[in-house]
């Protein structure tokens, strides 16, 4: 049997078992006669595994998608090891209109001087 994971407490490990159903309706079903047979079976049937540290039904399996992430979660709790920082927010790029800049044009290009001795 493989080890789940409590979804509340993250506790790994074997669960408790736990009949469904409340003694109450059971007694109650039983005060009603008929009714309390097919109630104390369909509560032996139907057994269900909560966690053995804080009794919530909202268990995992350890090896599916969702328990192996809250497996990495509690080993990195476990060891202290920080979620890496979010990756830094897209930088907005402010869309300019298309503004026609003034922009000084260079008339004369600049010739990269060639060295004569290169040849
Ligand atoms: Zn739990």
């Amino acid at each position: 049997m493989t080890d789940l994971i409590c979804i509340q407490c993250k506790y790994v490990g074997r669960p408790k078992k736990i009949k469904r159903g409340s003694v109450k309706l059971e007694v109650l079903a039983w005060l009603m006669f008929p009714l309390g047979l097919p109630y104390t079976i369909w509560r032996l049937f139907g057994r269900t595994l909560v966690c053995a540290n804080c009794g919530s039904s909202t268990l995992v399996p350890s090896d599916s998608p969702t328990g192996k992430r809250l497996l990495d979660i509690v080993e990195k709790e476990l060891t202290g090891e920080k979620d890496p920082p979010p990756a830094p927010p897209e930088e907005k790029r402010e869309i300019t209109e298309e503004t026609p800049t003034e922009k000084p044009i260079a008339t004369e290009r600049i010739k990269p001087v060639q060295n004569p001795n290169e040849w």
